[in-house]
């Protein structure tokens, strides 16, 4: 007889093992189920993250070969050549997003959790209030609450309904390099508004030390259908005016979620975190951060659900409608900056560049506050600010 675990959790994502993480910690007994031979595979990240979610999800040291290096800037560039830098002291950090993902595991196995490797679920069904999960190849593991966990086009989402597909108009289409022999600042990110290559997007270059970067773009699926790789070749012309001596050993493709409104994320003794749950932010395509939040926030609700012997679906949305209360305000937000960027002709981003370098280019991110942003706009751009509060509110 397979052993029953209070929670199984269908992918060792950074969402997946901190939920597993958290609920080992609580005492819960759990299994991380993951498709492939190893955690971290495949890689599908430009392995930035925003330092805040790491500091407030996840309690433990990273070591240096997981923490590449602390991000303090970004260099905005738009059409026009403008140029803004943007300063926030260690705000940001560069991963190596494989052993990043090992090290969440491992951890977790350390706490107690049960690792599955090559368990690939593609079947799940609920006998006698267990969860059934079925690998392809017929394994089993049988637990009384279950987490979906398993990345963009979750199969637990889809599977049980709980999740609908995501429509065309809510992806974001990705094509990256790594990129060696590129002399770049190891502390700065830079970002290109540049339509050419990346309609209604941007293209992203991000240090990973040792003259190593990540070269992508990332674009609309309503402007780019990931078959068609004329960007792809845009993105390559474009690094070999820049690095011409540099080196590509590796591409990526992929899509980011990019809803403007949350799903159903739970069920009857179900929840979905994560890109699973496409709470990845709808602007930047990066997810890594919310992956961590969701996992943590899950493993918080499921803890209680235990506690108070509730894996209903009422009890469970407790963790939907904290989501919403913490997110919901700054996703919204989010989504229609994505928008509004789509919207903006040549000019107006360079405006916004513009804007960008007055409002950051003294001040850092980390002390800026809203109201100053709002006066210094209204006063030095209120044309400007106008037709942004005119996007803001659906107004065009
Ligand atoms: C090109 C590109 C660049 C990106 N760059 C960044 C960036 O710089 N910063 C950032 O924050 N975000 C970035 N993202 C997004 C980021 O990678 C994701 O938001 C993040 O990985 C989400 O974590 P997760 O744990 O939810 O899912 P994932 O990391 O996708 O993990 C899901 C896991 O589930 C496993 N799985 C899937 N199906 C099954 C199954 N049926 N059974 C068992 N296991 C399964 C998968 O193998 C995988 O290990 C990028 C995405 C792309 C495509």
């Amino acid at each position: 007889m397979p052993k029953v675990y209070d929670v199984a959790i269908i992918g060792s994502g950074p969402a997946g093992s901190t939920c597993a993480y958290y609920l080992s910690k609580a005492g819960l007994q759990n299994a991380i189920l993951q498709k492939g031979k190893s955690v971290g595979e495949p890689l599908q990240c430009a392995e930035g993250l925003i330092r805040k979610a790491l500091l407030e999800e996840w309690e433990l040291p990273l070591s240096d070969k997981a923490l590449v290096s602390y991000i303090d800037k970004a260099l905005i560039v738009s059409p026009g050549n403008i140029k803004a830098n943007v300063s926030f002291p260690r705000g940001g950090l560069m991963l190596d997003r494989r052993q990043f993902d090992k090290e969440l595991a491992n951890e977790a196995v350390k706490k107690g959790s049960t690792l599955y490797l090559d368990f690939q679920a593609t079947r799940i069904e609920k006998i006698d209030n267990l969860w059934h999960i079925y690998s392809k190849d017929n394994k089993l593991v049988k637990s009384r609450a279950l987490i979906g966990a398993d990345g963009v086009g979750s199969f637990t989402g889809r599977y049980l309904k709980i999740i609908p597909p995501l429509k065309p108009e809510q992806v974001h289409t990705c094509f990256q390099v790594i990129a060696e022999n590129v002399s770049l600042e190891r502390n700065r990110i830079e970002l290109y508004l540049n339509p050419e290559i990346a309609p209604g997007g941007y293209i992203w270059v991000f240090p990973k030390g040792d003259s190593k970067a990540n070269i992508g773009l990332g674009c609309h699926r309503s402007v780019w259908n990931i078959r068609d790789r004329t960007l792809e070749k845009r993105l390559m012309q474009f690094i070999a005016q820049r690095y011409n001596d540099c080196r590509i050993t590796g591409k990526i493709r992929g899509i980011t979620p990019a809803v403007e409104k949350f799903p159903m994320m739970v069920d009857d003794g179900v929840i979905i975190v994560g890109d699973a749950a496409h709470v990845t932010d709808p602007f930047s395509g990066g997810g890594t951060h919310n992956a961590l939040r969701t996992g943590h926030l899950a493993a918080k609700w499921l803890t209680r659900a235990f506690n108070e012997r509730n894996l209903s679906k009422e009890f469970l949305d407790g963790y939907r409608r904290e989501w919403i209360e913490r997110r919901e305000f700054v996703h919204k937000l989010l989504y229609k900056t994505s928008t509004w960027l789509r919207e903006s002709d040549d000019k107006e981003l360079d405006k916004l560049v513009e804007i960008t370098q007055d409002l950051f280019g003294n001040i850092s991110l980390n002390e800026l506050k809203i109201p100053y942003v709002l006066k210094k706009v209204l006063i030095h751009h209120p044309v400007y600010a106008l037709k942004s509060a005119g996007i803001f509110l659906n107004k065009k």
